[in-house]
């Protein structure tokens, strides 16, 4: 199966890098809300799930050849607001 970013839907060959969800939920949460997924209360929908690299700003990772992230990135562009509305107005 293809590993797609949960954001944008991307495939792992179109971006430059995948990350896993964090799975420290501290910090797992706070990526959850700076992606707009606040509202998803299940903790472990997020297992397992990926985010690429499009959505951490530059100085997010220790440097931009393996693109290893910082220990405090948070990835905070291009969130997924709409989508998850979507999904919650489906449900
Ligand atoms: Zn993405």
């Amino acid at each position: 199966m293809t590993k797609m970013c949960i954001i944008c839907g991307c495939s792992e060959d179109e971006v430059d890098k995948m990350f896993n969800f964090p799975t420290n939920p501290e910090k797992c949460a706070s990526w959850q809300q700076c992606m707009g997924f606040a509202g998803i209360k299940d903790a472990g929908f997020f297992i397992r799930k990926k985010i690429c690299s499009r959505h951490f700003t530059p100085d997010c990772y220790t440097d931009e050849i393996s693109y290893t992230l910082t220990k405090s990135a948070v990835p905070t562009l291009h969130p997924a607001v709409a989508l998850v509305k979507k999904e919650v107005e489906v449900d």
